[in-house]
């Protein structure tokens, strides 16, 4: 079996290329027409030598994850379903905003966290994503994006780790995907603008804030441990104060000077004024010790295995009132995509049928093609 030359950041690559006994420059060149111009043909690749070019088609190939479905939102949201194979997807999720274009990935198949509010840990855990079905997400959205919008230009300016799965529980294959990203060679995105978005898992934190220190996101969601030991389970192996702690090793290191509070808003759970007073005092009290943060309430998307609902506007923007009062930037997310089943906590990729998958795949690839020939 040959390579699939997404499984590299650039320091991978560059081993690889010196396996073949090619020197290591050639990796960046190499690097720039799959990330950079979206090559996946090493015959397009015209500055490298036809020999290297017959060297890497008999020992590596690019391969991106076949897509089952696209789905576009009235509010411009574009989700993509990848297969995984073995009867498993996941998902993309595209949401074009004024001053940036955003793109929200994951990283496994399923999850083994298992929140209560989420319905890709209600699926349970399937397995872990290699580097190259990480990066395939972004490889195949950015590239198909240009071509439709007819630019030659990047329109992917912000990644966040908040689709299916928990990044750091898949710490290997993450990193070398968030190295890529930021690579000048490769996305050239800016730390600052790759988000990993954690419910909590303590020692990866501190290992990515060395290995890799992009923007960090932590999915909160409760201001108490018995609270959160009910919403995140992982909370019982990490409790808040530990979390925090973290959280405050982390921004000595992170490309901001704060970290975001994910606060998933469900009616009657986590949602009272009670709630919002103890979530202030804890931050008040680990501020002391130098956390820095920002609040963002998620409004609840419901699903019916939950048995949850989501909070009335009204009482996230009285939490989000008594928050700001307190001090606390707070902002209430925009449920983006929610048509078309994009919104955070609805990705959900199980494709039970697999001649279903590709027959789907087949018939999306016509959509897309026309989509593009269109444009
Ligand atoms: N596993 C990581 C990243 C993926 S989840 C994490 O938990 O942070 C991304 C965000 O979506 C998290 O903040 C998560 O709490 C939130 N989320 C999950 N299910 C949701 C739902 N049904 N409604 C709203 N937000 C949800
Ligand atoms: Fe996993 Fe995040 Fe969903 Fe929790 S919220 S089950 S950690 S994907």
């Amino acid at each position: 079996m040959t390579a699939n030359l997404l499984d590299f950041d650039l320091e991978g690559l560059a081993v690889f290329c010196e396996r073949l006994g090619e020197k290591r420059f050639r990796a960046t060149q190499l690097f720039r027409w799959i990330h950079q111009k979206g090559a996946s043909e090493f015959d397009d690749m015209s500055d490298l030598a036809k020999s290297l070019r017959e060297k890497l088609k008999a020992h590596a190939h690019i391969q991106s994850l076949p897509v089952v479905s696209q789905h576009l939102s009235a509010d411009g949201t574009i989700k993509w379903l990848f297969d995984v194979g073995a009867g498993n997807a996941v998902e993309a999720v595209f949401i074009p905003e004024d001053d940036r274009g955003t793109l929200c990935i994951s990283s496994q198949a399923g999850c083994a966290v298992g929140c209560r509010f989420c319905s890709t840990g209600h699926q349970g855990f399937s397995r872990n994503l290699t580097t190259a079905e990480i990066l395939s997400q972004l490889w195949f959205a950015e590239h198909f994006l240009r071509k439709h919008l007819k630019v030659s230009e990047r329109v992917i300016s912000n990644v966040v780790m908040m689709g299916m799965g928990e990044p750091l529980q898949n710490y290997s294959a993450l990193v070398p995907a968030l190295k890529a990203m930021l690579d000048d060679h490769g996305y050239g995105l800016s730390r600052r603008r790759v988000t990993v978005s954690t419910s909590g898992v303590v020692p990866m934190m501190d290992r990515l804030s060395i290995d890799c220190p992009v923007a960090l996101a932590v999915s909160l969601h409760a201001p108490t441990d018995a609270l959160r030991d009910s919403l995140v389970p992982l909370n019982k192996k990490y409790p808040i104060d530990e979390l925090l702690q973290t959280c405050i090793r982390y921004l000595a290191h992170a490309p901001r000077d704060f970290i975001t509070f994910e606060y998933c808003m469900l009616d009657g759970v986590n949602d009272q004024p009670e709630h919002a007073e103890l979530l202030i005092g804890l931050v008040q009290f680990h501020a002391r010790q130098g956390l820095r943060c920002k609040f963002n309430l998620i409004p609840f998307n419901p699903f019916p295995a939950s048995g949850l609902l989501r909070s009335p506007q009204e009482r996230v923007q009285a939490f989000a009132k008594q928050l700001q009062n307190a001090g606390l930037v707070t902002t209430v997310r925009k449920t983006r995509g929610d048509d078309i089943d994009a919104a955070c906590g609805q990705l959900a990729g199980d494709v039970k049928d697999r001649t279903q998958v590709k027959a789907r795949i087949a018939q999306q690839r016509m959509i897309m093609l026309r989509a593009v020939n269109e444009h």
